[in-house]
C-alpha cells in the first residue's frame, strides 16, 4: 500500500482460553502489537486494536470433562485470568472480547451463510468414528488406542505422546472411545469444506507475486511452501456440541470448526467495540483506505495468510491484510515452552514475584524478540539486561539529570545559555534519532527500534560524562545551566520516545517532569521543558535485580523439570521371601577417604551395629570424604563381598539417584542406633 492509510486495524492472535498466558505469547505477539498500536496512536493515527479469547474447540471440552465442570466454566475462568494479565502488562487493546459471545455467534454464522449461499462450500459425506453409547461422533482427541508406530497404549487419534508421531484416528490399533470406553463404530456424516485448492491461483498472485517484498521472509517462505505443495479442501464444520452451531437445518448437532470461527472473532470484537463506544466498525474492515495488520506467532501463519484471507475474499465485502508480521518462537532456558509440561513463565506468576516490573519484562522480551529466528529467554539474561541496560544506562542517566537539577536548582529547569559545538552536536543526534526509531517500528523491527531508543539514553550519559557538570559547577555555573537544560530535554525525549516500549516507566517519568504525554512528533525537540518549570522529586525508575532473585526462578524451573521426568518403569515382581533375604541396616560413617588411583570410589568405614567394616562406594563425584563422616546411611550388609582395585568391599551403601544422575544418601530423618534394621 503506497498511499497513507486513513485508519489502522490491528489484530493480535486470540489466545486459547484453556490456560493462562506466558512470556512466549507476550514476546511473539502482544508486546510487538502493542508497541505498534501505541506508536500509531502517539502519531495521532486512527487505530482499532482488537483481541479476545478463543473459546471453542475440543481441548476445552476435554479439560472441562477432566475437571468435572462445563466448557463455559473453563473459558470463563481463563478469559478472566488472560484479560487481567494483558491489562497488567499494559497491552492497550481497544477491546478484549471473546468468541463465546452472542455477537460472535451471529457474525460467524453470517460468514458461513454468505459463503454457503454463494455455493462456495463443497459438501462431502465421510465415515467417521462414532460412540454408540455416548451417541456422538468422536473428535480425534476422544479416541485412544495403541500407537501403530511405537506400540505404546494411550495414543490419541491425532498424536502419540510417547513417540510424538502424528496419527490419523483410523490408524490406531484397538481404538476405544475416551467418553465411554466403548469400541467406536464407523458412521457416515456430512461436512462442508472450504475449497482452498480452488483459490490457489488467486493466492499465488496475491502472496507469491504480490507480497514478496513487503512480507517478512519467514512469513512469505512458509506461505509459498504451503501453496507450492498444493492446497486441499478443509472442513469448516465438525460433529461437536461446543461451538457456534452450523446455521443449516440439516446440520443439527454440528458446529463450525474452531479455525473457521476464531479469526472471525476479530470482526466480532470490533462490533463489540463499536457498541461500547458508539462508533462505526465497518470502515475498519471494509474500507480500502484501512490498513489491516495481523500480529501472530509462526504457528498461525497458514490461518492468517491463506485461510482467513480466502474467507474474507469469498465473503466479498471485506479488505485483506496488508501485512502479517509473524514472529518465531521464544524458548525458555534452552527448551521449548510447554503448557502441558508447565515449562513456562506465567505472566500472573511473574507479577507475584516481580511486582511493578512489567516494563522490565516488556523490555527484555523486546530486546530479545524472536523476530527472525527462535530465541531463548534465560533468567540470567533477564537480570543482565535489567542491571546493565535499564538500571545502568536508562535509569542512571535519568537519575543523574534529575538529582543534579534538584541539587543545583531545587528542581527548577534552568535557563539555556550559548550553545557550544559539543551541545550542537548532541542536539543534532537527538534530533535525528526519532526518525530512525520510527523507520524501524514501521518495518516491524521492534528490537532494533528499542536499541535506537536506548541510544538516546546513551547519548545523554555520554554528554554528562564529557561535560562533567559536577566539576564545572564551582568554576562556571552559567555553563552548567545550559548543560543541565540540555540533559533535561534529553530526559523529556526519553519519556516521549519510550512510551510504546515502556508505558509504565514513561508515565512515571512524565509525572516527575510535570509533563503531559506528548505526541511522537515532538520527539527530537530541545525545548520540551520550559525554563522555570518546577519538577517533582525524582524516584528511581529501575532497581537492580539480585542473584538470589533469579536463582529462585531457575530453581522453580528446575523443580518443574524434575516433576516432568518419567520414573523408570517398575521392575518384575519379587516374593516377600526374596525381599526379607536382604539385610538392610542403618550404619554410621566413622571414616572416609578417597581411593588412590580412582576418581569415583570412596573407601568408607561404617559402624553397622554388627561390626565395623570397609565399604567401597562409587560416590566420590558427589561427596567429599569429610562431609559424610558422622552421617547415618542405609547399608545392605549381607551383600557378598567384592574385590575392587585390590580392596574388599563388604556391603553396599544405598543411594537415591536423582533425575539428573546425581546421588543422594538415604538417611533416617532422626538419628537411630547403628544396626537398626530397615524393613
Ligand atoms: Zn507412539
Amino acid at each position: 500500500m503506497s498511499k497513507t492509510p486513513s485508519r489502522y486495524t490491528l489484530t493480535a492472535a486470540l489466545p486459547y482460553a484453556n490456560g493462562p498466558v506466558h512470556i512466549g505469547h507476550l514476546a511473539g505477539v502482544y508486546v510487538p502489537a502493542d508497541i505498534y498500536a501505541r506508536y500509531l496512536r502517539s502519531n495521532d493515527k486512527d487505530v482499532l486494536f482488537v483481541c479476545g479469547s478463543d473459546e471453542h474447540g475440543v481441548p476445552i471440552t476435554i479439560r472441562a470433562k477432566k475437571e468435572g465442570v462445563t466448557p463455559q466454566q473453563i473459558v470463563d475462568k481463563y478469559h478472566g485470568i488472560i484479560k487481567k494479565s494483558f491489562a497488567d502488562f499494559g497491552i492497550s487493546f481497544d477491546i478484549y472480547s471473546r468468541t463465546s459471545s452472542k455477537t460472535h455467534a451471529e457474525t460467524a454464522s453470517e460468514f458461513f451463510t454468505v459463503l454457503y449461499t454463494k455455493g462456495e462450500f463443497v459438501e462431502k459425506v465421510a465415515e467417521q468414528y462414532y460412540d454408540p453409547k455416548a451417541e456422538q461422533f468422536l473428535a480425534d482427541r476422544y479416541i485412544v488406542g495403541t500407537c501403530p508406530s511405537c506400540g505404546k497404549d494411550g495414543a490419541y487419534g491425532d498424536q502419540c505422546e510417547s513417540c510424538g508421531s502424528t496419527l490419523n484416528a483410523t490408524e490406531l490399533i484397538n481404538p476405544v472411545s475416551a467418553l465411554s470406553g466403548e469400541i467406536p463404530i464407523f458412521k457416515k456424516t456430512k461436512h462442508w469444506y472450504l475449497p482452498l485448492d480452488k483459490y490457489e491461483p488467486w493466492l499465488k498472485e496475491w502472496i507469491v507475486d504480490g507480497h514478496k517484498k513487503d512480507w517478512k521472509s519467514n512469513v512469505y517462505g512458509q506461505c509459498k511452501s504451503w501453496i507450492d505443495q498444493g492446497l486441499q479442501p478443509r472442513a469448516v464444520t465438525r460433529d461437536l456440541d461446543w461451538g457456534v452451531p452450523v446455521p443449516l437445518k440439516e446440520a443439527e448437532g454440528k458446529v463450525l470448526y474452531v479455525w473457521f470461527d476464531a479469526p472471525i472473532g476479530y470482526i466480532s470484537a470490533s462490533k463489540d467495540w463499536a457498541v461500547k463506544t458508539g462508533k462505526d466498525w465497518e470502515p475498519y474492515w471494509k474500507s480500502d483506505d484501512t490498513k489491516l495488520l495481523h500480529f501472530i506467532g509462526k504457528d498461525n501463519i497458514v490461518f492468517h495468510c491463506i485461510i482467513f484471507p480466502s474467507i474474507l475474499k469469498q465473503h466479498g465485502e471485506f479488505i485483506l491484510p496488508d501485512n502479517v508480521p509473524a514472529n518465531e518462537f521464544l524458548n525458555l532456558e534452552g527448551n521449548k515452552i510447554s503448557t502441558s509440561k508447565n515449562w513456562a513463565v506465567w505472566l500472573h506468576e511473574y507479577l507475584e514475584d516481580f511486582p511493578d516490573k512489567q516494563d522490565v519484562l516488556r523490555y527484555v522480551l523486546t530486546a530479545n524478540a524472536p523476530e527472525t529466528k527462535d530465541n531463548d529467554f534465560t533468567w540470567k539474561d533477564f537480570q543482565a539486561r535489567n542491571n546493565n541496560e535499564l538500571v545502568a544506562v536508562l535509569g542512571n542517566f535519568v537519575n543523574r539529570a534529575l538529582v543534579l537539577t534538584h541539587k543545583y536548582y531545587n528542581g527548577v529547569v534552568p535557563e539555556r545559555g550559548e550553545l557550544t559545538r559539543e551541545d550542537e552536536n548532541v542536539l543534532k543526534q537527538l534530533f535525528e534519532l526519532p526518525a530512525k526509531i520510527s523507520n524501524s517500528i514501521e518495518k516491524y523491527r521492534f528490537r532494533e527500534a528499542l536499541g535506537l531508543y536506548m541510544d538516546v539514553a546513551r547519548l545523554g550519559n555520554k554528554y554528562l560524562a564529557d561535560t562533567e557538570p559536577w566539576k564545572l559547577i564551582k568554576e562556571d555555573a552559567k555553563r552548567v545551566d545550559t548543560i543541565m537544560y540540555i540533559a533535561l530535554q534529553i530526559t523529556a525525549n526519553l519519556a516521549i520516545l519510550g512510551e510504546p516500549f515502556l508505558p509504565h516507566t514513561t508515565q512515571k517519568l512524565n509525572t516527575i517532569l510535570s509533563l503531559s504525554a506528548q505526541a511522537w512528533g515532538n520527539g527530537g525537540r530541545a525545548d520540551l521543558l520550559d525554563s522555570g518549570t518546577q519538577l517533582n522529586k525524582p524516584e528511581l525508575l529501575f532497581a537492580k535485580i539480585e542473584d538470589t532473585e533469579v536463582e529462585q526462578q531457575v530453581n522453580k524451573l528446575e523443580a518443574t523439570k524434575l516433576a516432568n521426568t518419567d520414573a523408570t518403569p517398575q521392575k518384575e515382581e519379587v516374593a516377600f521371601d526374596d525381599f526379607v533375604k536382604m539385610d538392610i541396616r542403618v550404619g554410621t560413617v566413622i571414616a572416609a577417604e578417597k581411593m588412590k588411583k580412582s576418581k569415583k570410589l570412596l573407601k568408607i568405614q561404617v559402624d553397622t551395629g554388627v561390626d565395623t567394616r570397609t565399604i567401597l562406594s562409587g560416590i566420590a563425584q558427589y561427596f567429599k570424604p569429610e562431609d559424610i563422616i558422622g552421617t547415618q546411611v542405609s547399608v545392605l550388609i549381607n551383600l557378598a563381598p567384592r574385590k575392587m582395585m585390590g580392596e574388599v568391599s563388604e556391603g553396599m551403601i544405598l543411594m537415591a539417584e536423582d533425575a539428573d544422575g546425581s546421588l543422594k544418601l538415604l538417611s533416617p530423618t532422626q538419628a537411630v542406633k547403628p544396626g537398626s534394621a530397615i524393613s
